[in-house]
């Protein structure tokens, strides 16, 4: 497959954009090449500016996750548009998208929407800040949650792919009040909690690690940072930006049946529009402007389109939830076919799935933290991901990255994704 007039368009875009990109890792900095500039896109599939038909793993990095240009989502944007794109003032749509996410995440009475995940991660530690009275928060190693100052600090995703997950511009001030914890490392988290005594606010986690590839919590993992939060007046900030409505109606909360305090949301919650939310039990919620002392605003929050967009995406995974069978299924399937070829292949590798996530990794050690996951042989990934590309199928330019599974793909898509797989495979 020819990607000129991406090329072309790349070139063009360098010129007035930094990086040609409005987010790094969009780059292909980490594989090499120059990225693929999209014209369409409908279902499981994205169409080219070179007229390239290319299937979709990527899926806007989560939110399409009943595949793209859902019609719902579509028509509800189309005829709110119509009337008015913007007011900085209440709407009803805003109560309804509120009480249905109330109504299908467990432990949360309210909930505020903001823009971007970034804003709600953010957000949600100034809350348990204010809330708590204390300063620092722990975070993990290759958790990513968005590029706010606070979590610029061993950050995951495209912070990792660029190797400067501490980024310059962060000031010691703020660095210093974000320590850095071991991904699925219990003992790491109480000794940070012993050493910094009644002065944490919040652990900050992504429940299921999608962000240095997938990784699920170890067994007890969560369980123990619910208790370790509980006994020592800290708040637990489940960051299901990624995860929420996708692994479960209720996300991770529901699946593996834990409470946390405040959760984040971003990506599906959008349908696809910059929507971000956070949510609480009421007692937290009440700490925010205007009832409370802690400031939150924004003049597109809220906004109508997005609203409606987020609102008829909720309803149909509210409406269908054996899609979360489905995808799940699904999943399992490409993973076990993939299993089967890299074998076949005499292949190093590590696949990690839940749900509708997976990632392949280059390497045989169980990838279940940063370290395990920055392990991963890189040159080898490279091979990968423009050999898919050959093929017509698109993955994540990076070896940190999930995939995701949509609605959209079906069991040929699937079949020729690991055909491919197999044939790239062979060239290692
Ligand atoms: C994507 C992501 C964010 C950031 O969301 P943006 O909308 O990109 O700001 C935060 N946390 C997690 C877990 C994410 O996957």
């Amino acid at each position: 497959m020819l990607y000129k007039r991406s090329s072309q368009l790349f070139a063009e875009a360098e010129k007035v954009i930094p990086g040609g990109v409005n987010s790094p890792v969009r780059a292909f900095k980490s594989v090499g090449g120059t990225p693929i500039f999209v014209k369409s896109a409908k279902g499981a599939y994205l169409y080219d500016e070179d007229g390239n038909r290319l299937i979709d793993y990527i899926n806007s990095w989560g939110p399409m996750i009943l595949g793209h240009a859902y019609e719902p989502v579509v028509q509800a944007v189309i005829e709110k548009a119509k009337l008015g794109t913007s007011f900085g003032m209440p709407t009803e749509l805003e109560t309804q998208i509120a009480a249905l996410a109330v109504a299908m995440v467990p432990n949360i009475d309210k909930i505020r929407f903001v823009n971007s995940g970034t804003e709600a991660c953010m957000s949600a530690v100034r809350l348990a800040r204010g809330f708590t009275k204390k300063d620092k928060i722990i975070k993990f190693a290759g958790c990513y949650h968005g590029h706010s100052d606070s979590f610029l600090i061993q950050a995951g995703s495209g912070a990792i792919t660029f190797g400067s997950p501490n980024s310059p511009g962060v000031t010691a001030g703020t660095a210093k009040d974000t320590l850095l914890a071991k991904y699925n490392d219990l003992e790491n988290v109480a000794t940070l909690i012993e050493a910094n005594k009644n002065e944490i606010a919040a652990i900050i986690v992504e429940p299921v690690a999608g962000n240095m590839g997938c990784i699920p919590p170890n067994k007890g993992f969560l369980e123990g940072l619910r208790q370790l939060c509980t006994d020592n007046d800290i708040l637990l900030i489940f960051d299901e930006v990624m995860t929420g409505f996708r692994l479960a109606a209720g996300g991770v909360q529901e699946l593996l049946n834990i409470t946390a305090d405040i959760v984040c949301f971003g990506k599906v919650i959008g349908g696809g529009l910059p929507v971000g939310a956070f949510a609480a039990r009421e007692e937290i919620m009440n700490y925010l402007a205007p009832l409370g002392p802690v400031y939150q605003a924004g003049t597109l929050s809220g906004n109508p389109l997005a609203m409606a967009a987020g609102l008829a995406m909720l309803q149909a995974l509210d409406t269908d939830r054996a899609i979360f069978q489905r995808l799940e299924e699904k999943t399992a399937y490409l993973a076990s076919g993939i299993d089967k070829v890299l074998k076949a292949n005499n292949v190093t590798f590590t696949i990690n799935s839940i749900g509708s996530m997976i990632s392949v990794h280059f390497d045989v050690t169980p990838v279940i933290d940063f370290q395990t996951a920055a392990n991963g042989d890189n040159e080898t990934f490279k091979k990968f991901f423009h050999g898919l590309l050959q093929e017509g199928i698109y993955i994540a330019p990076s070896a940190y990255e999930t995939w995701f599974i949509t609605d959209a793909l079906t069991y040929e898509d699937l079949d020729f994704t690991i055909r491919a797989i197999d044939k790239v495979s062979k060239t290692f």
